[in-house]
Parts: C-alpha cells; sequence; structure tokens
C-alpha cells in the first residue's frame, strides 16, 4: 500500500465540527462536540442540513480527534448528512470508543448499521412518508439494536403520526430501544404531536430539538 493511499484510507469528508448542547434524543442538554460528515443520499423534504450535502474538507481522523480534544467533554455525536456513507465513519467511530468517548450515531436508517461498534449508542431515523424518502427505510436494520439505542421518528402530520405507530406495532419496537417522537420543525404543532402521544398512551419519548429554540435553525449549533 502506498503512502498516498494509506492516508486517503484514513480521512473523512467534514462539514464542521462544534461544541454545544445535545438538541435530541436522551442525551438531550449535554454539552456535546458534533461532527458533521459531509453527504447524504437521501433528500428527506424537511431536511434542516442541506448545507452538509457537498462542500466540506478532507481531515484524517488523527487530525479531528486533535480538534475534539480542545473541548473538556467527553460526549461525542458523529452526524451529517449522512455519516454511515463514508465508509471511514466505521473506523472513526472504533477509535473514539476505544478513547472512552461517550460516542452517539444519528443516522438516517437508509444505510445497514450492522458495521458499527457496539459500544456506539445508534440514534436512527425512520423515514416517514412526508419525508418523501419512506422507501429508502432499511427496516432490517432493526435487528442490529440494542437497548441503548434510540429510533427516532420525525413527524409532519397526522398521517405521519398513525403510520409511525404501525411501524412500532409491526416491528415490536418497544422492545427493543427507546423510542423518540420529535415534531418537524415549522410544520406540526409542538403541543399537537404531545396531545396526540398522550391520548394514545403510548410508550414513546416526545421530544422536541432544543438547539433549535436556543439559538435557531442554522449551522454549528
Ligand atoms: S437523511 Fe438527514 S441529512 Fe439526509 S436528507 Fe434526510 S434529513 Fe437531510
Amino acid at each position: 500500500m502506498t503512502e498516498l493511499q494509506s492516508a486517503a484510507q484514513t480521512r473523512l469528508k467534514i462539514t464542521e465540527i462544534f461544541h454545544s448542547l445535545q438538541g435530541e434524543a436522551t442525551n438531550v442538554g449535554l454539552p456535546t462536540v458534533f461532527i458533521r460528515l459531509t453527504g447524504c443520499p437521501l433528500r428527506c423534504d424537511y431536511c434542516d442540513t442541506a448545507y452538509a450535502f457537498s462542500g466540506g474538507e478532507w481531515i484524517d481522523i488523527e487530525a479531528i480527534i486533535s480538534n475534539i480534544k480542545q473541548y473538556n467533554t467527553t460526549h461525542i455525536t458523529v452526524t451529517g448528512g449522512e455519516p454511515l456513507a463514508q465508509k471511514n465513519c466505521i473506523e472513526l467511530l472504533n477509535q473514539l470508543c476505544d478513547l472512552n468517548y461517550d460516542v452517539s450515531l444519528e443516522t438516517s436508517g437508509a444505510i445497514l448499521v450492522d458495521q458499527v461498534d457496539k459500544r456506539v449508542v445508534k440514534v436512527l431515523d425512520v423515514k416517514t412518508p412526508a419525508s418523501k424518502e419512506d422507501s429508502k427505510n432499511k427496516f432490517e436494520n432493526f435487528m442490529f439494536l440494542n437497548a441503548k439505542d434510540q429510533v427516532k421518528f420525525v413527524i409532519c402530520d397526522e398521517n405521519d403520526y398513525r403510520w409511525s405507530k404501525q411501524i412500532i406495532d409491526e416491528h415490536k419496537l418497544e422492545s427493543r430501544c427507546e423510542i423518540l417522537f420529535s415534531p418537524s420543525h415549522d410544520q406540526l404543532d409542538a403541543t399537537v404531536l404531545a396531545n396526540w402521544v398522550l391520548e394514545d398512551k403510548l410508550n414513546v419519548r416526545f421530544q422536541i430539538q432544543l438547539h433549535k429554540y436556543l439559538w435557531g435553525d442554522k449551522p454549528g449549533v
């Protein structure tokens, strides 16, 4: 293997690395370093990170880890775009776990997660009909979930809500992992979704995107 090939195998295309409060999932509110990988094969209707579809900068895994050490936190979230679209993401996750970081991975559910280190908390989207990318869901991913993992439904309307309940029942998700219901920002009133969850006595975690309430809908927060 040439030096050039070896270097290429440890690089990732990165849109941004930033320090913020975790805005979602069970670590909500904890200071966290976010590593946002560039690129995504999906085009969800409500996507709030379209700026990560292209551009970015190639950075060695070693340099990524050196960068995050400046922040005094053990919590790291690898996100995108779709981070698993880059093969070296698996190596980045392994190295972060070896360094004893508390690592979570935000993924679209459209790429198999079977190679992801078991120490990583997977936050796996299920794409609802209103995302217009529901045909990309790989439901076989549910087989690779552990109890600490989380499945997230971003719900845009009542049809999405009913569809999500059906998916939970069909795949017995309640017994597999934590389930997150999140209203699509600007599309569904958060209170409406909260009331549906209570009326139907669902065993799901309702959440809103904390960072958008604190800093608005913009990159780097
Ligand atoms: S998977 Fe995520 S990053 Fe990709 S288009 Fe959908 S919402 Fe955007």
